[in-house]
């Protein structure tokens, strides 16, 4: 009896991680293929300030075309950003982190860099912002209740 309930228990472990595994693979690749949209987005906004440049410029004879491409511009910076964000819970999914100076990926626990030997600051955000929380709210109002709710978005 005893090794059929350890091994059910194992089993039900080992089906568990596997499962929690397949989720973060799910989502990473949900997230690469957004990564990839936007990067095609770049490279489509690129083209168009191409031909706008070269409408402007070189057809209509403008010297300023900043007005132009402003948008544009403003597009990429956005873009980029997002980027940036989902890279970053990419890392988070894969409990991997990048260094601070050389932007090479490693384990989220690890103090140094593997690459470039840079330490890396302690990641403790969540349990200091929670920390914060508490103390800025001992009095009980009634704005607790509201700011528990607000804080899941
Ligand atoms: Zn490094």
């Amino acid at each position: 009896m005893d090794f059929f309930e350890k091994l059910g228990k194992k089993a039900t472990e080992t089906f568990n991680s596997a499962a929690e595994k397949t989720n973060k693979i799910a989502a990473d690749t949900k997230l690469k293929f957004k990564i990839n949209d936007c990067k095609s987005k770049i490279d489509d906004i690129y083209k168009d300030i191409g031909r706008i440049v070269y409408q402007n410029y070189v057809l209509d004879g403008k010297e300023d075309i900043k007005e132009e491409i402003a948008e544009h511009l403003k597009s990429i910076s956005e873009i980029t950003d997002q980027i940036e964000e989902m890279e970053k819970q990419r890392l988070e999914l894969c409990d991997k982190k990048q260094c601070e100076n050389c932007k090479n990926e490693m384990d989220k626990n690890a103090k140094f860099c593997p690459k470039c030997g840079a330490e890396q600051p302690e990641e403790e955000v969540h349990e200091a912002e929670v920390v914060e929380e508490q103390t800025d709210n001992v009095s009980e109002e009634k704005s607790e209740e509201a700011t528990e709710e607000n804080k899941e978005e």
